[in-house]
């Protein structure tokens, strides 16, 4: 049902089908040159843009020392992520505090250990980095209704209405932060373009009334994250997002576009995993049944969470396409009824599919590996493997 050409390169699948030829299922195997290829594009396509990488889509070490390489920067979320990335040799200057969402010994941690950029949405947040990181930098973010065109919104519970972002940037003037700028999202996985000028034209309105009514000089825009990775649903391209909120920002700020700040993590990493499963059981629950129950070995708590509510559509291949096909209902091997992945969504497969086969979730690289049950009904989590120039790459700091 899917065209694997669409998805990955033939030189790129030879590659990974020689390097994982013996690793045991489930796995996912992450192709670093995918990665660098998406940082180069994504930085091509917002020369003006300084990339802030979100961790949490791909912690894996060979995965930030790529992009520490490739002269990204990171935004973190919490004191264990910002650890790995300094034990990497990468200066706090180069991180954001950019969870709203944090203790306050966490940001005491942070600010001893030299950020100085954090993000905020709300008072008793701002008292706490006033207090526990006098003088730093902060952003305020601002809700912004993205729950219908992304496929994995991000609203809600992040962010504050503009009016509230009005006064926290006042207030953090006056208990000596610098009022830096101000961020959203718009939205993982969003297919909308036009959110980003919904929210440009919030934030641009904020930069004009703070600057007239209290004097305060924003510096940067925030714009997060939300660009595409390629699943089933298409999506424009990623040039045509530049193109489009390049425009945005043109039309609002004019030559005085501010220092912007892009936070990608879907985008960067989605194209360059491949989660290998194994299929444990095909079965039908009664004889004339039509549909097929497919079980594999991986699930919606080892890797595949972001199948809930069929969220993400994941391409999925198998070595028996191109013959005859019919749906099936594909599921996860725990004792959980929710760790189905997709049931509405009418995915087909090989009628010649067998136990044992291996079943391929392409795009699999971001919201997977660190996003599993630590021991659901005794499945370790699900292993992954760093594909580099030259073969595999420790996700270990040497
Ligand atoms: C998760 C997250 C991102 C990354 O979003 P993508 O849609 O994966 O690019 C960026 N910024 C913040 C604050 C986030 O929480």
């Amino acid at each position: 049902m899917f065209n694997r050409d669409e998805f990955i390169t033939e030189m790129e699948w030879k590659r990974f089908r020689e390097f994982s030829k013996d690793f045991a299922t489930p796995n996912i195997v992450v192709d670093l040159r995918r990665i660098k290829k998406s940082y180069v594009q994504l930085k091509d396509s917002f020369p003006y843009a300084n990339i802030y990488y979100a961790v949490k889509a791909n912690p894996g070490v060979p995965v930030l020392k790529l992009l520490d390489s490739l002269g990204s920067s990171f935004d973190i979320a919490s004191r264990y992520e910002l650890d790995k990335v300094l034990a990497l040799g990468i200066s706090a200057d180069r991180t954001s505090y950019g969870n709203t969402i944090k203790k306050s010994e966490d940001i005491k941690y942070f600010y001893e250990k030299g950020v100085r950029m954090f993000a905020t949405d709300s008072k008793d947040d701002l008292k706490n980095i006033a207090k526990f990181a006098p003088g730093s930098r902060v952003y305020v973010r601002i809700l912004v209704e993205n729950s219908v065109t992304a496929d994995w919104p991000l609203s809600r519970k992040f962010g504050c209405h503009p009016d509230m972002a009005y006064d926290l940037l006042v207030q953090a003037r006056d208990l000596g932060l610098t009022p830096y700028g101000i961020s959203f999202h718009v939205g993982s996985q969003q297919r909308d373009i036009g959110q980003w000028n919904d929210a440009i034209a919030k934030t641009k309105y904020l930069f004009a009334s703070l600057e007239e009514e209290e004097g305060i000089k924003l510096t940067m825009i925030n714009m997060g994250g939300g660009f595409p990775a390629h699943y089933m649903q298409a999506t424009n391209e990623l040039s045509e997002y530049a193109s489009e909120i390049t425009r945005y920002l043109r039309d609002d700020f004019g030559e005085d576009v501010p220092m912007i700040v892009l936070e990608p993590g879907r985008s960067l990493v989605g194209d360059s995993g491949i989660l290998t499963s194994e299929v444990v059981l095909i079965s039908r629950k009664n004889n004339t049944a039509l549909n097929r129950w497919v079980y594999l070995d991986a699930g919606k708590f080892n890797g595949l969470i972001e199948t809930l509510d069929e969220s993400i559509k994941y391409p999925v291949i198998t070595d028996k396409d191109g013959g005859k096909e019919g749906s099936v209902i594909i599921a996860g091997p725990t004792c959980d009824s929710m760790d189905i992945m997709y049931e509405d969504e009418k995915y087909k497969l090989p009628i010649e599919l067998k136990s044992g086969d291996k079943v391929y979730w392409l795009s699999t690289g971001a919201y997977t590996s660190t996003y599993a049950s630590v021991a659901f009904n005794g499945f370790p989590p699900i292993k992954t493997y760093f594909m580099g120039e030259n073969g595999l790459e420790e996700d270990k700091i040497s």
